[in-house]
């Protein structure tokens, strides 16, 4: 079919989209209508962490099809229970409430958090979260973010998210108060341009915290599940949280998030806290499967492996081409451009032939790469000379 014949003028718009169609996809390769082909580095904003189709993937999701799709989530089923003990045996976490997007895993770990601080701490409910975080699309998750504009655009904002600056603990103590029940951060600001907390910083926040009997809550939608290098970002830094939230490749492409915590924080009583696709068989044998995959042995030295080569030729990139240098961890990398270059580059890049090359600009000053975790290392060179030969037009 040409562009021109797909139904496209029905979808409600909420963002401007190139002319493609994608219509099929294999690894770290997606392929539009027309027959060209594409390396992706985007893999879905870093949601298909095994890859556009996983074999492993999808043979979870024929089968469970097939079998049991969704007994409702008041009743108990064996994909859910079985990835709850994954997750539970992989983490320092203990309960696990499984939801269907990141944003719906956030929101509740705000409710967890304040259910918490009314039934321990006098009512407490300010969470402290940070400026250029990103926790979400709802309308509290917004609030909580501290995305330049995000304030006004769907005004009153949810109130108790006062917003520290990452990696300054003095902003933070400076914030604390009677109110205030946890703080909430990104171990690795994604959306704000792959920046992560230092280990330092982790370590100051889970010892201030403690003194101050505050939840530390990691939202770890974009940096888990294997993102880092490690299964989970916080244990770059050695501390254990009380609260996690999941999402993205917790499902290599499907619907599917967690909240994770500790047992002295899991504090619902029947009615606080559901859905109604909340953990049903389909999304959780899927997300069985990929959790299964990532702690499968040697799978996430590969992942640090590839991530250390990825920052070696993005270094000798900047190098060359007087860039400012790289940052982030295991595969959430950023190359660090020093000029509003990224959306162009971007542009070009998915234009290019015979193959397109798909990259994001978090920011106009840097290039974010996500590409899946079983990338290979000839399609980092691949994707490396693509964007040589773009920088090259400029
Ligand atoms: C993407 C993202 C979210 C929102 O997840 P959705 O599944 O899009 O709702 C929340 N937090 C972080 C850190 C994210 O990267």
């Amino acid at each position: 079919m040409n562009f021109n014949e797909y139904p496209i003028d029905s979808l409600m718009y909420i963002t401007n989209r190139p002319e493609i169609v994608f219509t099929h996809g294999k690894g770290s390769w997606l392929y539009d209508n027309t027959g060209k082909r594409y390396l992706d580095f985007i893999q879905g904003w870093a949601v298909n962490s095994l890859g556009h189709c996983n074999d492993g993937v999808v043979e979870a999701l024929t089968q469970q099809a097939r079998t049991l799709i969704n007994p409702s989530p008041a009743f108990y089923n064996e994909p859910m229970a079985k990835l709850a003990q994954l997750l539970t045996q992989h983490s320092c976490f203990d309960k696990v409430f499984f939801t269907n997007s990141g944003a719906e895993a956030n929101e509740g770990a705000i409710k967890l958090a304040r259910k918490w601080g009314k039934k321990f701490k006098g009512g407490a409910y300010e969470i402290i979260t940070f400026d250029h975080s990103f926790h979400g699309r709802t309308i509290a998750t917004m609030s909580a973010s501290g995305k330049p504009g995000w304030d006004t655009i769907y005004a009153p904002q949810v109130p108790g998210f006062p917003k520290a600056d990452l990696n300054d603990i003095a902003s933070v103590e400076k914030l604390i108060t009677d109110k205030t029940v946890a703080v909430m951060l990104e171990p690795i600001q994604g959306e704000g341009g792959v920046i992560p907390a230092s280990r330092e910083f982790m370590q100051q926040l889970r010892e201030l915290t403690k003194k101050h009997n505050l939840l530390l809550i990691v939202d770890e939608v974009q940096s888990g599940c294997g993102r880092a290098g490690t299964l989970f970002a916080y244990e770059l830094s050695g501390i254990e949280p009380d609260v996690m939230t999941l999402a993205k490749g917790i499902g290599s492409g499907v619907p599917l998030g967690a909240l994770l915590c500790k047992k002295h924080v899991e504090v619902f009583e029947a009615g606080d806290q559901g859905g109604t696709y909340n953990g049903n068989p389909l999304m959780t044998a899927a997300g069985y499967s990929v959790i299964s995959q990532l702690t499968a042995p040697g799978f996430l030295d590969g992942v640090k492996a590839r991530g250390e080569y990825l920052r070696t030729k993005l270094l000798e990139l900047s190098a060359e081409r007087g860039f400012e240098g790289e940052r982030g961890e295991g595969l959430l990398r950023a190359l660090l451009l020093g000029k509003d270059i990224g959306n162009q580059i971007v542009e070009k890049a998915r234009l290019m032939q015979p193959d397109g090359l798909l990259l994001n600009a978090a920011r106009p000053n840097l290039l974010r790469f996500m590409p899946a975790l079983n990338v290979t290392t000839e399609e980092i060179d691949q994707m490396m000379a693509m964007l040589r030969s773009i920088l090259d037009t400029l």
